[in-house]
């Protein structure tokens, strides 16, 4: 399974010589299975990049889309994806109902008038909607050879973390981006940790750690965690493969570079996502369950 990182940066993008090293799109990526099967996890800025690479191909024109939650630097990409106005191509738009919301009347509202020039019913794509239902032990969303997870996490407004797992190859990753630990209840924080560890740790965490500690405490119910809490949360949990993600758009690379170095005090594993890069994931460890 490969994982490649369109943006993750948090709130706004971010442009200039000042951001070259982490990016400054905001989130997006793309997860790519040993069978070819592609997924994407989120429409920020950064799908562009992840559009120049898709729009490419001839044979699989079938893409599955999980959307976290429907704040815009995780949506704002949408409106100009260009497999929406090509009719070669079928979108499966999976998405949590939040705040009463589906995820198609979402896709519906981004889209109105006086937002954008062309209206949903412009879009060539055949787009179906899905929502996603509450976790339980059964659901799961099936990509190719991907199986595809999730749970509600702690955010204003609601969102979700999903986990792929690769029977095939065993290969998994969880990942978690808008998620306010310290004001996670006990039941979200199980319910979290749960999907992080069964059937067996992930192989890769990716967690929101958008403040730092010094100063998360004023941010308090702004929906994000330190990245001093990613650290925890991946040590709990097990995962030695942590990408701190949904970096502060005030944070420029000198900035990142020094959180990622007070990071790896804590653990030696742990990186700063960046933008652009291709994260190969690998089964590291045996399943739980010893299958
Ligand atoms: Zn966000
Ligand atoms: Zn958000």
């Amino acid at each position: 399974m490969k994982l490649t990182l369109g943006g993750i940066r948090g709130t706004n993008p971010v442009t200039g010589t000042a951001y070259t090293d982490f990016g400054g799109d905001t989130t997006s990526l793309m997860v790519e299975g040993a069978d070819g099967t592609r997924l994407i996890i989120d429409m920020g800025t950064g799908l562009r990049s992840i559009d120049q690479k898709i729009r490419r191909t001839r044979e699989q024109r079938l893409l599955n889309i999980f959307l976290t939650h429907y704040h815009l630097d995780h949506l704002i990409g949408l409106p100009a994806f260009s497999p929406l106005y090509d009719s070669t191509w079928t979108l499966k738009i999976n998405g949590p109902r939040l705040e009463g919301f589906s995820v198609g009347e979402v896709m519906h509202r981004i889209l109105a008038r006086p937002f954008w020039p062309l209206q949903m019913e412009a879009m060539r794509a055949e787009v179906q909607f899905s929502d996603l239902e509450n976790p339980g032990p059964d659901s799961q969303r099936l990509v190719g050879g991907m199986q595809v997870r999730w749970c509600p996490i702690h955010h204003p407004g609601g969102c979700v973390a999903y986990r792929i797992d690769e029977p095939a190859t065993g290969a998994s990753m969880v990942f978690a981006t808008d998620i306010e630990w310290h004001e996670s209840t006990g039941l979200e924080r199980a319910d979290f940790i749960r999907l992080c560890t069964v059937p067996k740790p992930a192989d890769v965490l990716l967690f929101d750690g958008q403040f730092s500690p010094e100063t998360s405490g004023k941010y308090r119910g702004w929906g994000h965690s330190s990245w001093k809490e990613a650290v925890e949360v991946a040590t709990t949990a097990g995962i030695r493969r942590l990408f701190i993600i949904h970096h502060s758009p005030e944070r420029n690379d000198i900035s990142l570079h020094a959180i990622e170095g007070e990071a790896q005090k804590m653990l030696a594993t742990a990186r700063l996502g960046r933008q652009g890069h291709t994260i190969e994931i690998a089964n590291t460890l045996p399943n739980s369950t010893g299958d």
